[in-house]
Order: C-alpha cells, then structure tokens, then sequence
C-alpha cells in the first residue's frame, strides 16, 4: 500500500458539476474578501511601521489586502526568541511534534476553501492548481510526520566490545531560516516548516514578497495546531534585506531555500562568510527542463503532455518542460498538434474553471518573458500563440508561446512562464543533443516519449536530472511517491517527499557507554 498508514489528502473531481458547483461557489465568496497579516514573533502578529499593499496579478486594481514587514530589530529577537527555546523544543518527545504536524494537516483540509480562494487572488492560481497547492501541502505535513517518528524515535544499537553499548541518535539542529518563492506559496512553504519543525529545530520562515498573505494564514493554523510561538516565527519582507540579513546571522542551525539558482548562490557565500558553525544549506533551484520525442512516440498523447508540462500553472512550475527536443520524421506532426491544441487554450480568470493558464506572478515578470519572446523570436521561427482573452483589467497575463531554436545554447537563462522552445534533431546527433542538455549545468526534469522501452531507459539513464519521466507529462510530483529535486545547478538534494529529506535537518550523535 503506497501511503502505508499516512491519510490520503481530500481531492476534489472538477468534472462532476455538482460537487464542482457548490465548490466555486464557495471560493467566490472569498473573492472580495480584504486581507491583513504581518511578523509573528512569539505567537504575536506584530503591527510593523512598513505596510505593503498586495494585488491580484488577475487584476492589479483588484486590492486583496495589505501585509506588514519585518525589519532587522525584530529578525533579531525572533531568533533570540527561537535559540532559547531551541532546546525545549528539540528534547520534546517527537510524537508531540508529529502529531502537532498532523493537526495542521487537519486544519488545512478544513480551512481548504479560504485557501484556495487565497492561492488564486494572491498567486493567479487556477482551481485546479489551488486544489493541488493545499493536497501538497497536507501531504507533506501527514508525510514528515511519519519519517519523523521513524527516524527521530529510538536510537539505533550498533555492535560494540563486551562491556561497552553504542547507539546513533539524531537531533534537531538550532534555529532553521527558512526561505520560499512565490510559485507553491503554501506547499513549499510549509513543506520548509513542517521538515524543520517535526526534526525539533526552531524556525524563522520568510515568504516570497508576492504571497505573504498566504504563508501568514499557514503560520497561523501551524500556531493553532499546537506549534509553540517562541518555535516557529514568521518574518515577511525583502529578501535582498530581511533575508539577507537572516541568513548572515552566527546563530542559525540551517537554512532551508527553494527559488532561483542565482539567490542560493548569493545565500550560499552570505554562510561561507559567517565564522562560526558551519551549517547546512538545502537549496531547490531552478532547470531548463527538457522533454525528447522520438519516432516510435505516439503524437496525440506527447502533445497533451507537452502542453501540460509546458502551460499548466502558466508554467511557473520549476519542473515545467522548457525545451522540447523533437526528431525531424515526427517534428511536422507533433508541431501542428501542438498548435492545434494552444489555439484550444483558454486563458484568463484562474478563478473561473474554464480557465486552463491564469496569469504570471506580477508585472516585471511578464515584461521579462515578453522580452524574451521578441528576443529569441529573432533568432527563431515563432510556430504558435495562444489567443489572449479579450478583457485582461490589467492582470499580468502572458500569451502561451512556442518557438522554434535551433540549440538548446541559445537560452542563457531559466525562463520561468508559458514558454515553450522547440528544436529539431537528427538520429544521427542523439549524443550531441544529450551532452547539450547535460553542459546546460542544470538537472531538475527530463521526460521521454518513446515506445521503445530500452531506447527510453537509455536515455534516462545518460541525463544527469533528478526526476525523469517517461510516456507521460513532467510536473506535479507527488509526495511520498515521487520524491522530488534535483542536482548540479538545480538543487542540493535530498529530495523534498522522499524518505531521505529529514535526514538534512538533523545533526548525529553517538553514546558509547562502558557499563
Ligand atoms: P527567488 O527570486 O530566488 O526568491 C526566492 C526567495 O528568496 C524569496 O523569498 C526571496 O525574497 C528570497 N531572496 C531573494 N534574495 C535573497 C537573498 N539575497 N538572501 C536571502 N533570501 C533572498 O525565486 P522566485 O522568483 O521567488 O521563485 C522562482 C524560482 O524558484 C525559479 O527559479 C524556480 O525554478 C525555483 N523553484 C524551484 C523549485 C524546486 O523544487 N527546485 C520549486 C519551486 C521554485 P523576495 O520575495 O523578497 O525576493
């Protein structure tokens, strides 16, 4: 049984009205709803001088609420604050942690509508993708509970001279900063916390800037769920100056990030200049995914593939497929396919639930994606874009695009929305177009459409990825099943849901008794 004795998360069938009626019927009535949030230092939401205003990147004049800022005074005392209870908190029995982990499970399921409707005002999510976001959520709440239990409870014996015992125990490891982006403001969000927490570390979490309301509704139901207030703090702000700041501090036990491969470098040298422990940085960064068709594949089922890894949740996902390699004999198929199927897509509104691709995070990022469609469209050949909706209110809305490159060398960075690079090869440059995508330094996803199963388990083989996925699309791994994360320039592992993540937040100690 895949989830052992783990809950399953509550889904949702979209296609069957009635429950899907009564659903959005319910989310709408959060639509107009105004939200406020701010620091929470020692269980107190903290009424801060910086206030920030948040819109909805659907609709930039549509208000949702306003979000105050931590500064450097208070990121202080939350870490005093988290240090003096480290301790406490790390020789607290770990059934208490995890149950505490699974309450707040719990409490999402229950708050799950509010949630959702938040996930979509404040981050453009589609229902579907909101519905997903708190199922993640849960699920690496219900997971993380369980790892812990396994590995935090007794220690392990191990042999030793008559006379003497040695036994390995793990322990939390001080104060973790843990730092998200904006794309799962609430499952990658918590998914930091949750593996901090149930490890008996304290925790300071920052939000991306973009999704602070929904990290501060999280923090609220982790303090209701149990998780002492002195634990876990909640500091929202810039990164480039709260963040910064925290991740310099001497006294921190780790850091926790996911976002973009140049902010986990500049994290990175922000821990090698600091003089005293030497700390752990987990980082989940980004890709320049690839997807390769051949031949034998079956055009119909790659192209819905390749639209879903490609144009889901507008393709902000760090796993969306970037760059498809197609060869020449099925390249005008597929192509046409492809285009037949972005002029069925339907952009617009993620609340409504005919919308397939809701809007990108905010105005700069829509400025930089349309730059980089004029720029790569002049060393391409442009094949499609999918039709804009007819009313946008100014909402931050970029066209699904697919473009025609010759190598994968001309893409200097991650383009991080619907942007789909298309290049055609040849039989006989399979190992150059391998070696490409290898030298590209990242290694998030890679996905196969073949139906030669030794050419297929080849290719997985020889990519240097974390997740390869074969015969179907590339995004939404799931927890417990497939571990996700990658390597090189996309991430330091262990995988986030896999059975080996927890172990990062733990420091080993062995006790060799001579009775
Ligand atoms: P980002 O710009 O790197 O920001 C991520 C977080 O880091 C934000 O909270 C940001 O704060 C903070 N930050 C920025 N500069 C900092 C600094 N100098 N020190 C400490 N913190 C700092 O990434 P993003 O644009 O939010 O997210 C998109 C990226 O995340 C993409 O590259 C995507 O591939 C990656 N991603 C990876 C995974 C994975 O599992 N591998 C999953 C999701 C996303 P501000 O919000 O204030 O800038």
């Amino acid at each position: 049984q895949i989830f052992g004795d783990r809950k399953n998360s509550l889904g949702l069938n979209m296609n069957i009205h009635s429950q899907a009626d009564d659903f959005i019927n319910a989310v709408h009535q959060y639509r107009d709803k105004q939200w406020q949030g701010g620091p929470i230092v020692n269980g107190d939401v903290v009424d801060a001088h910086h206030k920030v205003a948040i819109h909805s990147p659907q609709n930039t004049s549509h208000h949702i609420g306003t979000i105050c800022w931590g500064d450097k005074a208070l990121a202080e005392q939350a870490l005093k604050s988290a240090n003096a209870a480290y301790r406490r908190w790390r020789d607290t029995d770990v059934e208490v942690r995890a149950s505490a982990l699974e309450k707040l499970a719990d409490l999402l399921e229950a708050n799950r509508i509010e949630l959702i409707a938040l996930c979509s005002v404040e981050a453009g999510k589609s229902l579907q993708d909101g519905i997903d976001e708190i199922r993640e959520a849960v699920d690496f709440c219900r997971y993380y509970a369980q790892q812990a239990r396994e590995l935090m409870g007794e220690g392990t014996t191990l042999p030793g001279p008559t006379g003497e015992t040695n036994e390995l125990f793990v322990q939390g490891r001080g104060t973790f900063i843990c730092i998200s982006p904006w794309n799962f403001p609430l499952a990658i969000f918590l998914g930091q916390v949750a593996a901090a927490l149930v490890t008996g570390n304290c925790v300071i979490a920052k939000p991306a800037e973009q999704t602070g309301l929904i990290a501060f509704r999280a923090v609220q139901l982790a303090l209701e769920a149990g998780i002492p207030g002195d634990v876990l703090h909640f500091m929202p702000g810039s990164g480039a100056e709260i963040g910064s700041f925290l991740v310099s501090q001497e006294e921190i036990g780790g850091v926790c990030f996911t976002g973009s491969t140049y902010t986990a470098q500049a994290i990175n040298r922000a821990l090698a200049a600091r003089t005293r422990a030497i700390v752990p940085l987990i980082a989940e960064t980004g890709g320049q995914n690839a997807m390769l068709i051949d031949s034998t594949a079956l055009p119909e089922q790659a192209v819905t593939d390749i639209v879903a890894s490609a144009f889901k949740s507008a393709g902000q996902r760090c796993s969306a497929l970037r760059v498809l390699f197609v060869q020449d004999d099925i390249a005008d198929r597929v192509i046409d396919l492809l285009k037949g199927a972005m002029a069925e897509l339907k952009v617009g509104d993620p609340i409504l639930h005919e919308t397939d691709v809701g809007p990108v995070i905010d105005g700069a990022a829509k400025s930089n994606l349309e730059q980089h469609v004029n720029d790569i469209t002049q060393a391409g050949r442009l094949i499609a874009r999918a039709p804009m909706p007819e009313y946008t209110n100014g909402g931050t809305f970029v066209a699904p695009t697919a473009i025609e490159i010759d190598n994968i060398n001309q893409l200097v960075k991650e383009n991080f929305g619907p942007i789909l690079h298309v290049i055609r090869y040849k039989t006989s440059e399979l190992d150059t177009v391998i070696q490409s995508i290898n030298d590209t330094g990242f290694g998030l996803t890679f996905g196969i459409h073949s139906r030669n199963e030794t050419f297929a388990a080849d290719i997985a083989r020889r990519i240097d990825v974390g997740n390869v996925y074969i015969n179907r699309n590339q995004i939404g791994a799931v927890v417990g099943v497939q571990p996700f994360g990658g390597r090189g320039m996309s991430g330091t592992g262990p995988k986030a849901g896999g059975p080996h993540y927890l172990t990062s937040f733990v420091t080993e100690k062995t006790r060799t008794n001579n009775i």
